[in-house]
């Protein structure tokens, strides 16, 4: 029972909520900056899949809502179109060209990592592009103190030099976020578990993840994979055999599980050669080992290869038994678990940054190419339509 206090105290409690309803109503009428009206508002963050309005105000996500009544300064009509966080792509090479953050924004990128473009002695340039990027760019230093080279980035061990990186690291700890190394037999040759070993030292001495590129090594996956930590990233997981994920009678290898049951991330890397191959793709899919992340592993050429953008890449698997909502997770909410930067984007959370891309979803038929020069037909095909970084739309080029 409550005593007269109480009482008196609760009641003024509900009246003072009681007094805040018209408070409340007039707060729908707040003028936003921008609402993004009538879309399919995607944010697997939240399970959300349905027609919604969008507000944005001060850079952030103010609504989402079945209908906004409120005024805002611009308005974007997304009826018929997808509206979607802003996409994350973990590995490409935007940072290779001063141009390069500009062109992918048009994709609806939001936030990019150059994986591994240049290492220690270099890695200056990728940073000043990182800087001067408009949307969150951040940079893995290639192990390769050399960074990426035609003669192979670490065929001489002595280039995998980690007090180099690790100077390089402290330098710009604002803008190195992990390391890479880059494995192939045409990249580090029978160094390849030494490379690894010494990128893991490195990145472990600073608490980062390590990504690396597999398919095509001298070791097989057994001699590599027991040296990855939770949080690293292994980019390139669909590359076709002898090192392939999944072996020739559909299982996936038995380190690939303890890898990703130990936390180890499963990315793309889409790329242009030697990374993907339909069949080896049709029969990991069907095991259920889907990847973590879509990323196109971009470079200033991808319009003209089977990369063309991060969208398409995100439609390659919708014909194998991937939903939309399902694709658009590994862009966004997923891959933003995988650097600390992009802790808070990826959703369209109440509050969150309001980084946000408008795509369409057509109906069709799409050829999607692997890197073997096979290709094959889909229905359905995402295309970029519009971007809004920190609550502004994005001129379209
Ligand atoms: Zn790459």
């Amino acid at each position: 029972m409550l005593n007269r206090r109480q009482f008196l105290s609760a009641a003024a409690a509900s009246a003072m909520t009681f007094a805040r309803i018209p408070k409340a109503l007039g707060a729908q009428q707040t003028k936003y900056d921008l609402i993004i009206r009538g879309g399919r508002v995607i944010d697997p963050s939240v399970r959300l899949d349905a027609t919604r309005d969008v507000a944005i105000s001060g850079g952030r996500i103010g609504a989402v809502e079945p209908t906004i009544a409120g005024d805002a300064a611009e308005t974007i009509d997304a009826r018929g179109k997808l509206v979607v966080p802003g996409l994350l792509d973990i590995h490409t090479h935007t940072g290779r060209s001063p141009d390069g953050p500009k062109l992918v924004l048009q994709d609806g990128v939001t936030g990019w990592i150059d994986a591994g473009s240049q290492g220690a002695d270099r890695i200056g340039d990728i940073v000043a592009v990182a800087r001067s990027s408009l949307q969150p760019g951040r940079v893995l230093i290639n192990i390769g103190r050399a960074g990426i080279l035609p003669d192979g980035d670490t065929m001489d061990l002595a280039r995998a030099d980690v007090a180099a990186a690790r100077d390089a690291i402290a330098k710009n700890r604002d803008f190195i976020v992990g390391v890479k190394a880059r494995l192939s037999r045409d990249v580090a040759g029978a160094n390849d578990r030494e490379v690894l070993r010494r990128a893991q030292e490195v990145a472990s001495s600073f608490g980062l993840p390590l990504m690396i590129h597999m398919g095509q090594t001298v070791s097989p996956l057994s001699k590599l994979f027991d040296l990855l930590k939770r949080g690293d990233i292994v980019t390139h997981m669909f590359a076709p055999p002898p090192n392939s994920i999944v072996d020739d009678s559909g299982h996936i290898l038995p380190e690939v599980l303890a890898a990703r049951r130990r936390g180890v991330r499963f990315d793309v890397g889409n790329g242009q050669t030697g990374h993907m191959r339909w069949d080896t793709i049709g029969a990991i899919m069907k095991t259920g080992f889907w990847p973590d992340t879509f990323s196109t592993d971009w470079a200033t050429n991808s319009r003209s290869t089977g990369v063309i953008d991060l969208p398409n890449c995100m439609s390659k698997l919708l014909g194998y038994g991937m939903t939309v909502s399902e694709a658009v997770a590994r862009v966004t909410v997923i891959a933003a678990g995988t650097f600390q930067l992009f802790h808070d984007r990826g959703t369209l959370n109440v509050g969150a940054p309001a980084d946000v891309a408008l795509l369409e979803l057509r109906e069709g038929s799409f050829e999607f190419l692997d890197n073997y020069k096979n290709t094959i037909t889909g229905r359905q095909r995402f295309f970029p339509s519009g971007t809004v970084l920190a609550g502004k739309p994005v001129p379209r080029a």
